[in-house]
């Protein structure tokens, strides 16, 4: 697409009242329709501050006072479990209650699991599609 064509879109969407080009055109999740998207996002959260923890203890362990950091390193190492545990488990169906991001996970390629595990848009095991944010059932 030139940059002519999309001057001319961008003409068009002004005298037509489409939504700018720069908005997500990306439909809300299975989990944010349900509800549910604030316990990905802690459990994600999580498994970042694991691995930073875990690191900061790797590389500091070797230094002096080695016990602490290797508690550091070890307290990192839980912290990323409890994490991806909670990441797998967070997110249930409120038709089948299965764990929507295990089952994508346990079912899916593995390239595409990840990506597959945030944006889709129904139940991988029922194809329950909520409406909307909040039409699911909270649980
Ligand atoms: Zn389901």
């Amino acid at each position: 697409m030139s940059l002519h064509d999309i001057a001319r879109q961008e003409r068009r969407r002004r005298t037509t009242g489409e939504p700018p080009l720069t908005v997500s055109t990306r439909p809300p999740s299975f989990a944010e329709r349900t509800g549910q998207a604030r316990r990905l996002w802690v459990a994600r959260w999580l498994v970042m501050f694991g691995g930073v923890t875990m690191t900061l203890g790797a590389y500091k362990a070797r230094a002096a006072s080695a016990d602490t950091w290797l508690f550091v390193l070890l307290a990192g190492v839980g912290i990323c479990v409890v994490g991806i545990i909670a990441q797998c488990l967070s997110i249930r169906c409120p038709r089948c209650h299965v764990a929507v991001v295990w089952h994508t996970y346990t079912h899916a390629k593995a390239g595409a699991a990840e990506k597959l595990a945030s944006f889709q848009v129904a139940c991988p095991n029922c194809g329950y599609e909520p409406a909307n944010a909040g039409d699911g059932e909270r649980m």
